[in-house]
């Protein structure tokens, strides 16, 4: 059996966490080392490593995650301005191999940009 990743430790309650959002596909939690005032992951359930891997089978999932999105950043008061980012890979600095997608708000962004 593969090594289960710090997501799925987390969700089963192996490494505790602020969890924030769960559904029967996915869950958010608060980032233990926030970028932004709020900053917040949204976790599938299944242990996807990186965008790249997801396949057609996923598509519902990744729809499912992209309509959660609005829903948390309306529970956490950011949603009148808020940012997502998908780290897809090592080199762009996706640190955990399980994917996720950031939610980072309460904090000036450029506007004419998407560097921050
Ligand atoms: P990425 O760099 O896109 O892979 O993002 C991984 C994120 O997970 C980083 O922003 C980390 O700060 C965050 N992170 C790592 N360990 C934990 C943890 N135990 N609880 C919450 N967030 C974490």
């Amino acid at each position: 059996m593969s090594e289960e990743t710090l997501f799925t430790k987390i969700i089963n309650g192996d490494i505790p966490a602020d969890i924030v959002y769960e559904d029967e596909h996915c869950f958010a939690i608060k980032d233990i080392a926030p970028k932004a005032p709020t900053h917040l992951l949204v976790i599938p359930k299944k242990p996807i490593p990186r965008l790249v891997d997801a396949s057609a089978e996923d598509k519902a999932l990744l729809g499912h995650m992209m309509l959660i999105v609005g829903e948390i950043a309306k529970k956490a008061g950011v949603d009148e301005a808020f940012r997502v980012i998908i780290n897809n890979g090592e080199g762009v600095g996706q640190t955990v191999l399980h994917l996720h997608l950031h939610i980072l708000g309460n904090k000036k962004f450029s506007e004419d940009s998407l560097g921050f």
